[in-house]
């Protein structure tokens, strides 16, 4: 019998190779080591489920509902998911089913439509679960630059670099709107421009909208609306940050019913169906706007930029609950990263998320006590 010894005697698929750990699971671990971390690196908002959700959750276990569901979900949240988006956007997409959060209607739309070697433009910084679903279906990426030019420009991509990249016949755009490192949301004149070029193209669009409630200055421009002019798009969309529960992998799906048809038949064979009991507290949550949340967290967005936007090249987040400031001339992301974690304060290195390793992500999803003293650290080592 020959025993396992090295990693190569698990004589591992060649994808294995090119999947990374992620630099935001090694915050996590850290963590767990730390005494009394200040830990503004967690992507989950700080506050715990509305009552009347987990209400919803628990009666459903005590009735029975615990066995499987029909593979989209309860035809209940479907309507309701609807409506929330139908009051938010006027538009009612064509179609829409329940997934195992995001991060399932990401892998279920890769596998749709992605075929070993096609083409997918990403925007950098991304968020690091992108590249590794794209690198398990084969796909090759290309990226596209987001990072500001000047201060005070945002996070909008150069439609001369998308052009040229058009020409080279991408099968999908990945979008993410509002971002997760950046907090930057994109405009919807970028939105129309890039909608336009993935027509001329024939490109799917797939947009993340996970932070869809976290716009703090305007509605955040979505691509649901010109879902009605171009249909080659997907939207996802889900409870984990809104709702404060990443734990119950529940997110949406939208898109044309062709589509949707065929990930629901991915779905079978891989998440089954979402969490039955969940799926009932979720038709809860549904009745909440989240507004004083949302409050809440402007004005810690407001704090974290007023409190490091003179020590800091930074952008005003604008949605999100992320800020991504530059490192301080001088300092290298491996020396300031060390300098943070000997203060106990835990950031996320910006290289997690991008080519470039000249920013860090700064979550904002912390208490207020938290949000001060990491802020006070920041403004030392800047000094
Ligand atoms: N997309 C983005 C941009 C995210 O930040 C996250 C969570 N960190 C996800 C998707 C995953 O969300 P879910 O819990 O719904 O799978």
């Amino acid at each position: 019998m020959m025993a396992i010894m090295q990693e190569k005697d698990l004589n591992l698929a060649s994808r294995m190779d090119k999947i990374e750990g992620s630099g935001v699971r090694r915050m996590f671990e850290l963590v767990s080591s730390m005494q009394d971390p200040i830990n503004l690196s967690i992507g989950q908002a700080d506050y715990d489920a509305p009552p009347a959700m987990k209400e919803g959750a628990i009666k459903a276990i005590q009735e029975g509902k615990n066995r499987y569901t029909v593979t989209q979900g309860i035809p209940e949240l479907i309507e309701k998911v609807l409506d929330r988006i139908e009051r938010r956007e006027g538009f009612r997409p064509e179609s829409a089913f329940m997934t195992s959060g995001v991060s399932g209607g990401l892998l279920l739309t890769a596998l749709a439509l992605l075929d070993p070697g096609d083409l997918v433009l990403l925007p950098d910084p991304f968020f690091v679960m992108y590249k590794n679903v794209l690198e398990i279906v084969g796909a090759r990426v290309a990226f596209f630059d987001l990072y500001p030019k000047e201060r005070g420009e945002g996070w909008q991509p150069d439609l001369n670099e998308l052009e040229t990249l058009f020409a080279k016949k991408p099968k999908l755009l990945l979008l993410n709107s509002p971002s997760n490192p950046t907090g930057g949301i994109l405009s919807g004149e970028t939105l129309d421009s890039l909608t336009n070029l993935a027509a001329s193209h024939g490109t799917w669009i797939l947009s993340d909208e996970i932070y869809d409630h976290f716009s703090f200055d305007q509605r955040f421009p979505s691509m649901i609306p010109r879902m009605s002019q171009y249909e080659r798009c997907v939207v996802l969309g889900g409870f984990s940050k809104t709702w404060g529960v990443p734990g119950w992998r529940l997110g949406w799906a939208l898109g044309p019913e062709l589509l949707l048809d065929k990930m629901r038949l991915l779905q079978q064979y891989t998440f089954v169906c979402c969490p039955t009991p969940l799926q009932y507290g979720a038709v809860a949550g549904l009745e909440m706007d989240m507004e004083d949340e949302l409050q809440a967290y402007r004005k810690k967005r407001d704090f974290v930029y007023q409190g490091l936007k003179d020590f800091y090249s930074l952008e005003k987040p604008e949605g999100s609950f992320y800020a991504f400031p530059a490192y301080p001339k001088g300092w290298t992301e491996k020396d300031f990263i060390q300098a943070c974690l000997e203060r106990r304060l835990l950031l996320v290195p910006g290289s997690a998320f991008s080519r470039r390793a000249t920013h860090f992500r700064l979550s904002f999803a912390a208490s207020d006590e938290t949000l001060e003293k990491g802020v006070e650290v920041l403004r030392s080592l800047a000094k």
